[in-house]
């Protein structure tokens, strides 16, 4: 599939959507695109996409790209999450958020620690965010991989940090408290349903 004539169709399709909505519910044309980098399993891939584009119908994946040479940080053989965000963000097009999946450990700065490793990163707002499944539980791979995208997603929607314990915007704070978080909370719900997110 063509990403382009894709998006255009899908800008088009919504800007005629926002033409015929415009006296009744709020309206919105943004896009959530998934990027897997190669090397990812598609089946992890797969479940990702569907449990995003459940929550919010207006997501595509793209075919699997390669992981560009000048993120890598050669010191600790693994890619900088930050220069992977800036990657994905010059190649994000209008009013499109995406997601870069990937399979190798990521870092970035974190304080006085130049090369931190990270489960993901997305800035709050932005329009780019990248998760990896590196550090994550092998047993709880599948699960653990949405919680951490569905928590960077949240980021770029412009959602910081959330107190509660059990919801996907926790700060982990440098550990793994994925088994803990079981949803967006009451109030981070209400945030992203007035981003156009779907919750029952
Ligand atoms: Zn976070
Ligand atoms: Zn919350």
């Amino acid at each position: 599939m063509n990403k382009r004539i894709s998006l255009r169709y899908v800008s088009l399709l919504f800007l005629l959507l926002m033409y015929a909505c415009r006296d009744t519910a709020q309206t919105n044309s943004k896009v959530i695109l998934l990027k897997p980098f190669k090397g990812l399993d598609p089946i992890l891939t797969g479940n990702v996409y569907n449990r995003i584009k459940a929550l919010y119908p207006n997501s595509f994946i793209s075919l699997p790209v390669e992981i560009p040479n000048q993120c890598y940080y050669a010191p600790r053989k693994r890619y900088r999450a930050d220069k992977l965000i800036s990657y994905l963000h010059q190649h994000t097009e209008g009013d499109t958020v995406t997601i870069g999946l990937i399979a190798q450990d990521i870092s970035t700065t974190k304080g006085k620690y130049y090369d931190w490793g990270v489960m993901g990163l997305g800035y709050c707002p932005g329009n780019a965010c990248i998760v990896s499944t590196f550090r994550l539980s092998k047993n709880q791979l599948m699960d653990q991989f949405y919680k951490v995208a569905i928590h960077e997603l949240g980021h770029t929607q412009g959602l910081p940090h959330c107190a509660n314990k059990s919801c996907f915007m926790r700060d982990a704070e440098g550990g793994n408290t994925l088994n803990e978080e079981v949803d967006f909370c009451v109030s981070c719900k209400a945030y992203l349903k007035s981003k156009g997110w779907k919750f029952l």
